[in-house]
């Protein structure tokens, strides 16, 4: 199974990290899939083994991991 989240953007299939913040955009990197008015239209499932592609996706996870973060680092 795969962790990747399909946007259709400009009518090419994209692939990102799902959200993990409070909005409600569908992926890390804040695509809200319908909003045909930007070239955003819709969902799509991703094929077994589909990694993510979206560079946008990756650096936010890269700059999160690097801070080395502990729950204990949280009030
Ligand atoms: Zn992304």
């Amino acid at each position: 199974m795969s962790k990747a989240i399909g946007i259709m953007i400009d009518g090419e299939a994209t692939w990102h990290a799902p959200s993990a913040g409070l909005t409600d955009y569908a992926t890390l990197c804040n695509i809200d899939p319908d909003d045909p008015s930007i070239g955003y239209t819709g969902h799509i499932q991703p094929p077994r083994g589909q990694r993510i592609t979206c560079q946008h996706c990756k650096t936010i996870w890269t700059n999160v991991v690097a801070m080395r973060l502990r729950a204990r680092d949280f009030d």
